[in-house]
């Protein structure tokens, strides 16, 4: 999460905004803060060539402020290249609130992070993600009208992970293909580390299609819910040196690091996480040299973005499902691009997004 490259306890040795690693040219940063309510919350506009900047509010306990920083400036980066590639009309943005989403939030604070989104009149629209629910998106919703994955009873799309997860799951298939010239997982020993929303959908696609399904968590009891309820085994030694086919990080962040690059022995590594790798360039190029297939995260995690798009644009679950199984053949599209070109899948997924964006950006001059 944080930029490898700088230290955490060295990141206030560089300028606050535009001069930290994550920055890349994002449009607007936005600090919002509210003493009566405890808010304290950055909103990250990346790129609005394609249309408004959509993503996700993450609520997380975050170390320090530049931690949190970070997190937007490469989360609403992300969100620009996902929608690209996923062929939506819309920009990437995304907003992080600074606190405890277990112990800090209350509907007070949440009501006044939705009118600061309004306040940006529909540059930045939200949506929910890690430590938000759509409850939270709900009441949002009676500040602001730019907020996706709102209830059903109240004309949304409901919770988003399930289409993430359906997603995800087409993008192992895709890079099993890939990896092992079948999609059939039936028989593949397959680590699920992280077993919350979306982790517990792919598990469950996993499980019908016949996979070896183990799981990691760090909630302990979640683990046993759901190895009770697919049957599935909890892995109880090292995650990154496990003996499995597939890896699929579905937990934070940053799991591809120095420390756990050259441990992977699964020949496929397709998860839910944004920003797998901690460094993209250097730590994609040493799966690819290992012959480890990446599918990249922001392409196969697009379920989501998919199914809350359809708030804005009047698309139904169905559809949102019918481009969802999309992901199977663009990531195969990627990964074939990559090797054609001599890249790694990662950077073949931003060549094709950017693509898109520079062509928008010409027909809009
Ligand atoms: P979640 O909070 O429901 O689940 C995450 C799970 O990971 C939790 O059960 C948590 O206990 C576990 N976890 C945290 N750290 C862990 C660790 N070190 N090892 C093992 N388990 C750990 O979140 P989610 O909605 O399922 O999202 C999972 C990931 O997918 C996140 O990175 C999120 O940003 C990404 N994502 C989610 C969506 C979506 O639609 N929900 C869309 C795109 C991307």
């Amino acid at each position: 999460m944080i930029s490898e490259l700088v230290p955490a306890n060295d990141l206030h040795k560089i300028d606050p905004v535009f001069g930290q690693q994550s920055f890349d040219n994002h449009e607007q940063v936005v600090f919002c803060q509210d003493k009566d309510t405890g808010l304290k919350a950055i909103i990250g506009v990346h790129n609005t060539v394609l249309g408004p900047a959509l993503g996700g509010t993450r609520m997380w306990d975050y170390a320090n402020e530049w931690e949190a920083l970070n997190d937007v400036l490469r989360l609403s980066r992300g969100m620009t290249y996902k929608s690209a590639i996923s062929g939506l009309n819309l920009g990437g943005g995304k907003a992080v609130i600074i606190g405890n989403a277990k112990t800090q939030k209350t509907p007070e604070l949440i009501k006044r992070f939705g009118q600061f989104v309004n306040s940006l009149s529909g540059k930045y629209i939200t949506a929910e993600d890690v430590g938000t629910t759509t409850p939270d998106m709900d009441l949002i919703h009676t500040q602001t009208k730019f907020v996706t994955g709102i209830s059903v009873e109240i004309g949304g799309s409901g919770n988003p992970s399930p289409v993430t997860g359906f997603g995800v799951y087409m993008g192992i298939k895709a890079a099993a293909k890939h990896a092992f010239g079948t999609e059939n997982l039936a028989g593949k020993k397959v680590l699920v580390q992280g077993v919350g929303n979306v982790g517990e959908t792919v598990v469950s696609y996993l499980v019908k299609e016949n996979a070896i399904v183990y799981i990691t968590d760090i909630f302990r009891e979640k683990l046993e819910e759901i190895a009770n309820k697919y049957g599935v085994t909890i892995y109880e030694g090292d995650v990154y040196s496990a003996d499995v086919d597939i890896y699929s990080p579905c937990a934070l962040g940053a799991t591809i690091n120095d420390d756990t690059v050259h441990l992977i022995k699964a020949k496929v590594v397709a998860g839910a996480a944004n920003n797998q790798l901690q460094n993209e360039q250097k730590h994609g190029l040493i799966l690819k040299e290992r012959g480890i297939v990446y599918a990249p995260d922001f392409l196969i995690n697009a379920g989501g973005i998919i199914s809350v798009y359809g708030e804005i644009s009047g698309y139904k679950l169905d559809e949102a499902m019918k481009r969802t199984e999309n992901i199977y053949n663009t990531t195969l599209e990627t990964l074939n691009f990559a090797d054609q070109h001599g890249i790694t899948s990662h950077a073949a997924a931003f060549n094709m997004a950017q693509k898109r964006i520079d062509a928008k950006k010409l027909e809009l001059k």
